[in-house]
């Protein structure tokens, strides 16, 4: 786990160089006691295994086939692997998910430990919000079996009661009268044949009766 630097420099070589390497910054979490907590360790994964580099301090190999399981959760990069025959840990904070997720993916792949998704544990506050949107919708579904109940009239749109049935003669009069007033006024040659479009629009669309929800503005036919 802890190497020289000469073999470190060695392992950087022989793994193509720390530049071709995927790379992440990161602290010590949880490691050998040669490295203190909260040390930060620049993590390269090379062809050849997974180095830590403390600077001015420690050097940290691990090859791939030390490692037997890596996981990735909350920011924290956790490799479980065997020195010396005896089952060890090893844990990295990495503050970057772009990092993180890079640099999990790659170990899981060198290491064939095949594909498992980075397991995100929700902060207890998040969830709190979650549950309570469920038990609203929840709300909203009896709601709206009640109004079916009841043959009570809904928006079909947002399941709003404050809806609004338009009168057809009061609507059609209005509007002609707005239009014709708005031509008038306005002298425009091309107004009257709006006018009439609008004026025809409205009259097929009272044809047909409607009702229009106050709430989210939704209209269709009775
Ligand atoms: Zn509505």
């Amino acid at each position: 786990m802890i190497v020289e630097k000469g073999e470190f420099k060695e392992l950087k070589q022989d793994g193509g160089g720390i530049f071709k390497a995927i790379h992440a910054s990161s602290t010590l979490e949880y490691g050998p006691n040669e490295v203190k907590t909260g040390t930060p360790i620049n993590l390269y994964i090379m062809t050849n295994g997974i180095l830590g580099d403390v600077i001015l301090g420690k050097k940290i190999y691990m090859s791939f086939e030390s490692v037997k399981e890596a996981t990735a959760i909350d920011g924290k990069l956790i490799l479980d692997f065997i020195e010396n025959g005896i089952d060890n840990q090893i844990v990295f904070r990495i503050k970057n998910s772009n990092e993180l997720n890079k640099v999990y993916n790659s170990i899981r792949q060198y290491c064939n430990l095949g594909y498992k998704e980075i397991e995100i544990n929700y902060p207890t506050e998040n969830i709190e919000s979650i549950i309570p949107q469920k038990s609203k919708r929840q709300e909203e579904k009896e709601r709206l079996k009640q109004l079916k109940k009841d043959h009570a009239p809904y928006c079909p749109k947002c399941h709003s009661i404050s809806i609004h049935y338009i009168e057809k003669r009061k609507r059609l009069s209005m509007g002609r009268t707005i239009v014709g007033g708005a031509v008038g006024s306005l002298v425009n040659p091309l107004g009257t044949a709006a006018g009439a479009m609008m004026g025809g629009l409205t009259s097929n669309k009272m044809k047909k009766g409607k009702v229009k929800c106050l709430n989210c503005g939704h209209t269709w036919k009775l």
